[in-house]
């Protein structure tokens, strides 16, 4: 009997996944976008991760839970 036990490789590579997440990425393609409702203009910026577009408020993707940098330089 093993004294030790190894993580397997998949909780792993999940665990490695999930602490990516809480690694600050650079939005890609800040622009403007209308509202369709309000009528009014927000930021947007596309998902470095999975591409879908997030309202510049959020801290993260609501599609894959990035955690994302808004700073413009
Ligand atoms: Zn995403």
């Amino acid at each position: 009997m093993k004294k030790y036990h190894s993580i397997p490789e998949e909780k792993r590579q999940a665990a490695v996944k999930a602490l990516e997440k809480q690694v600050l990425k650079e939005v890609r393609n800040i622009y403007p976008s209308q509202g369709k409702e309000t009528g009014i203009y927000i930021l947007t910026g596309d998902c470095p991760v999975c591409g879908s577009s997030v309202p510049a408020e959020q801290r993260c993707c609501g599609n894959c839970g990035q955690r994302l940098d808004w700073s413009l330089d």
